[in-house]
């Protein structure tokens, strides 16, 4: 599940800037630009981290950050502060009314990036809720269980977050190097065949109980199709 990330920046060529580069992180992310909404909109959609404006139109982000941090359900969310103040005195403020990390402008996209990442390292994993269901593949995400008909199936965590993925957009051809990052991520170094691995391994779990729904794009990667019987490895 990807992170979502919320921007509360007035300025929008900024916010339309670090929505794109977050984007490109793989992040979801939500923008706001008026401080009085934002509260609402942090409250509605609890972001994994919050990137805050310091000068803000009616609410500066201190207070906005102030009161994030008297909220119970949000405030654990990590938020980052953006400033053009760059006063010591300033930064104290800042991160006494309870910011995580303070950013001044013009800072560069990478640092900011890099900034954003630690932040989520330490913020709750999105919560899974409810199934996900393909023919008669069914996957708990609560229990992290899978099922084929009444047939419990036993995955390791690489094996099911590869057929989550999958699950999650039946018929859409999953290359590679996609899978790569999104369910291994960034920061691991894997060969494109280890993916053909960790597929064949969850091709054998399923195809126990049924035909085979894993469908080979050759030179491309896999998708999930209820047509796909009969169709091998290479
Ligand atoms: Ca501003």
């Amino acid at each position: 599940m990807k992170h979502l990330v919320m921007v509360v920046e007035d300025e929008e060529a900024l916010a339309l800037l670090l929505k794109y580069n977050l984007e490109k992180e793989g992040y979801d992310v939500a923008w706001e630009s008026r401080g009085n909404k934002a509260l609402g909109e942090i409250e509605k959609n609890k972001p994994s981290v919050i990137i805050l404006d310091w000068m803000l139109p009616e609410i500066s982000g201190v207070e906005i950050c102030k009161l994030v941090r008297s909220k119970p359900d949000i405030k654990n969310i990590p938020v980052i502060m953006l400033t053009a103040k760059g006063e010591e005195e300033d930064k104290i403020k800042g991160l006494s009314a309870g910011a995580d990390d303070y950013v001044t402008k013009p800072f560069s996209i990478p640092e900011l990036m890099a900034r954003v990442k630690t932040q989520l390292r330490r913020a709750p994993e999105p919560v899974d809720e409810g199934e996900l269901e393909f023919e008669d593949i069914r996957m708990d995400l609560v229990g992290k269980k899978v099922y084929r008909g009444e047939n419990y199936i036993h995955l390791g965590p690489t094996e099911f977050r590869l057929l989550r993925m999958l699950m999650e957009t039946p018929g859409k051809v999953f290359s590679r190097e996609y899978l790569l990052k999104n369910v291994w991520g960034d920061n691991i170094y894997v060969e494109s065949r280890t993916v053909d691995v960790h597929i064949r391994r969850l091709r054998k779990s399923l195809n126990q109980f049924g035909s085979d729904y894993i469908r080979t794009v050759r030179a491309t990667g896999y998708a999930l199709d209820k047509n796909a019987g009969g169709d091998v490895d290479e």
